[in-house]
């Protein structure tokens, strides 16, 4: 059952072949079997989710239900929910208890899924490798010695190896895009502003956006229909309808223009990835597809840019948990500042520490205009690189990442390595636009990724674009062995 598509579950569901209990059932089994190995999750809530299924079975045998009416599925563990522990990846929240449920919970509860559990995670989403979480690393079922990228290492874990047939997760500067292209998965990133991120726990308020990973772009083109739109709770979710994604997907590819960015297969790119992204370019020409070289002339500069715009808004955002109102306190401080300093020091692990300490230097006053105002004129830039592109073409593609996934303890001494995970990914979160990661390949039998990114709100483009690459190719259907 687990290898099944999101469309022959809802199909299977539907017929009555087998029940949303059973099915959950089986996830919740494999999830006892395999997740000791891969710490994919942080929570598993199978009271709920048994719950979840028989009120499933019920609208199932009522009939008149939506497609994913009793499909499982994985919430990263930065979505806030009701009742249930949200940690986002970290000791400060360990014990803490949503009192409401984010937007897109509300969503795919009410499109009838069954929540499965919670997501292990990078610390607050920072990093590139899963490592630092508070619940421990997570591990790439391709290679248990390996990372499964970061910050959604969970979600990408948990659909790799068949724990949850799909997951939501989050991208701030790659963090969908990098570990769905580590495991072998298709991974989106949708325009700022079409998903709401109410009750997703800000890292970076001006880049996050919520997104799927899932086995194909069939599957998280069902599920992103179900959490996009508009919403009220959220001033910078955009008021715009939603396009149809799944009609999108048949779509022949006949003219489709695909620009080339030369910065991004430039020094630095593995030269087995770079083979697998040029044969997927002869695939999609092979497909009706036009396909030239642009320019990103600013995009070398995104990662700086990023490290000074997204730790000064995590110093913003992380203020907030100060001991007093709650998350983690600190026991028997003496003074305020005490229980401030103590209860911070404790909750928050080296990565965020670090952030949060350049986040709150670039933002004082004498480094502001030097730092933090630089860095905001340099996005622009990169945003305008994308306008003159999107003139010429309709997507632009390269790899996701330079390398397949690297070994655990590889990076963690070195944070600028970790940060240069995310050079191909950072500018479309800069520039606002969608992106997504899907399977082109393999490098020493480790999955490799390639990246479309798409004009403002053209989600529907890109999935179609990787829908047709997927029935033209078999790369997404690998499975890890051992977790077949
Ligand atoms: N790896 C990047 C970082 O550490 C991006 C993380 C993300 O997208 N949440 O900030």
């Amino acid at each position: 059952m687990h290898k099944l598509s999101l469309k022959q579950l809802s199909d299977s569901l539907k017929a009555r072949q087998f029940s949303s209990r059973e099915l959950t059932q089986h996830f919740l089994d494999r999830i006892g079997r395999h997740d000791p190995a891969l710490n994919a999750y942080v929570t598993v809530t199978a009271e709920r989710a048994l719950r979840q299924a028989d009120a499933a079975d019920a609208r199932l045998a009522a009939g008149g239900t939506g497609v994913l009416t009793g499909i499982p599925l994985a919430q990263k563990d930065i979505f806030c929910t009701l009742g249930v522990k949200t940690s986002c990846g970290s000791r400060m929240l360990d014990r803490f208890v949503a009192p409401y449920d984010a937007t897109i919970v509300e969503k795919l509860d009410g499109a009838g899924m069954v929540m499965l559990g919670k997501a292990n995670m990078d610390e607050f989403a920072m990093g590139s490798s899963n490592e630092t979480s508070w619940y421990g690393p997570v591990k790439n079922p391709w290679d248990l010695e390996r990372v499964p990228g970061g910050s959604s290492g969970g979600s990408v874990a948990a659909v790799a190896a068949g724990l949850a047939p799909v997951a939501t997760a989050t991208d701030t500067g790659g963090s969908i895009r990098q570990p769905a292209a580590l495991t072998n998965l298709t991974g989106i990133k949708p325009t700022y502003g079409r998903v709401s991120r109410y009750g997703m726990i800000a890292f970076a308020s001006s880049l996050d956006q919520a997104g799927v990973v899932a086995h194909s772009a069939e599957d998280a083109a069902l599920v992103l229909q179900a959490m996009a739109g508009f919403d009220p709770r959220d001033s910078t979710s955009v008021e715009r309808p939603v396009d149809d994604y799944t009609a999108a997907l048949g779509a022949p590819l006949r003219g489709l223009r695909i620009g080339l960015p030369k910065e991004y297969f430039a020094e630095g790119l593995d030269a087995g990835v770079r083979g697998c992204i040029e044969a997927a370019v002869k695939v999609f020409e092979s497909l009706g597809a036009t396909v030239k070289e642009v320019s990103l002339p600013n995009a070398p500069l995104s990662v700086p840019t990023y490290y000074v715009v997204a730790p000064a808004e995590a110093s913003s955002n992380l203020a907030r948990f100060d001991g007093v109102r709650y998350g983690h306190r600190t026991e028997g401080a003496k003074t305020l500042q005490e229980l401030y300093e103590r209860s911070r020091g404790e909750g928050f692990g080296a990565e965020v520490q670090r952030r949060i300490m350049v986040g709150t230097y670039v933002l004082s006053h004498g480094y502001y205009d030097a730092y933090y105002l630089k860095a905001q004129k340099v996005r622009r830039l990169i945003y305008d690189d994308f306008r003159r592109a999107f003139a010429e073409v309709d997507l632009v593609l390269g790899p996701t990442a330079q390398n397949v996934a690297f070994k655990l303890g590889d990076k963690t001494d070195d944070p600028v390595a970790m940060y240069l995970n995310d050079i191909y990914t950072i500018a479309a979160n800069l520039a606002g636009i969608p992106a997504m990661s899907l399977p082109c390949g393999f490098h020493q039998d480790l999955p490799v990724g390639m990246q479309l990114m798409g004009n403002f709100f053209d989600e529907a483009r890109m999935l179609n674009a990787a829908h047709q690459y997927q029935q033209a190719t078999d790369f997404h259907k690998r499975w890890p062995k051992g977790f077949a």
